[in-house]
């Protein structure tokens, strides 16, 4: 069994029997943040729900948590320890954020309080509003808040869409940090779709960057960041691997 938490081999993926993603090698270890970055389009979002079982692969292999993902029994991949927290939070605002978090939480009471706690301490701007309505919440907050809700299931592994979305850089600078910390206290390996390059580099320990569903540029976040030039021309489509 590999050591690694998501091992991805010549994927396409798409919709249709069309590949939007062409090819992709991608891996994340155990404690590791890995960034997936690139324009709109470029198979990010297509990427994460293939490694969810959401969409089959039409090409290659893609193995999470040690065993071949095919997009059959899409039910089956969380319970290995896969948490996928989707780009619209997905969040039922009329609920309170312990209610949301609740959803997730399975096993005995004894062992659900001790989940909650764990995700509390990971989380605890989350604390004084347990009982306020999700709907209620900043968008900072409710994004906090699914992270929360993926969090009380213990994954071992950790797929974030867009924290960022429709928030303020300020906010996406407190809240990037969450999933670097979350990797650290608990081993987890979280893959991080970013729209802020620069901010997901800062936390990340590694990053790929899609253009037109390809793999433009690929590193560590150091390499990363020291070659800007390189990373913003494989935005526009021109730098090769
Ligand atoms: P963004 O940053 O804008 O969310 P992304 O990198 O996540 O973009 P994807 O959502 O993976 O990109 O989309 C990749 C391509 O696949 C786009 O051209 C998009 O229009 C197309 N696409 C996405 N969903 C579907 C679908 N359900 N059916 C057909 N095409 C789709």
């Amino acid at each position: 069994m590999s050591e690694l938490l998501i091992d991805v081999r010549g994927l396409h993926a798409g919709y249709g029997g069309i590949p939007v993603v062409r090819n992709l090698n991608l891996t994340v270890a155990p404690g590791e943040v890995v960034a997936l970055l690139g324009p709109n389009g470029a198979g990010k979002t297509t990427t994460l729900l293939t490694l969810s079982g959401l969409l089959t692969p039409l090409e290659g292999t893609v193995e999470v948590l040690g065993e071949k993902v095919d997009g059959t029994r899409p039910h089956m991949i969380p319970r290995r320890g896969l948490a996928h927290v989707a780009e619209d939070r997905s969040l039922f605002f009329d609920l309170t954020v312990y209610e949301n978090i609740r959803l997730g939480l399975t096993g005995n009471r004894a062992s659900r309080q001790a989940a909650y706690d764990r995700a509390m301490d990971l989380l605890p701007a989350l604390k004084p509003l347990r009982d306020r309505l999700a709907g209620l919440l900043s968008g900072g907050e409710q994004q906090m808040l699914a992270v929360a809700r993926a969090l009380v299931s213990e994954p071992k592994c950790l797929l974030v869409d867009e924290m960022s979305l429709g928030l303020a850089p300020i906010i996406v600078e407190r809240l990037l940090p969450i999933v670097r910390n979350i990797a650290d206290e608990t081993g987890c390996g979280v893959l991080v779709v970013e729209q802020h390059v620069h901010m997901a580099l800062e936390v990340a320990d590694r990053g790929y960057v899609l253009n037109h569903g390809e793999v433009r540029l690929e590193g560590t976040a150091a390499e990363l960041r020291a070659n800007r030039s390189v990373l913003e021309a494989s935005y526009l489509g021109e730098a090769a691997v």
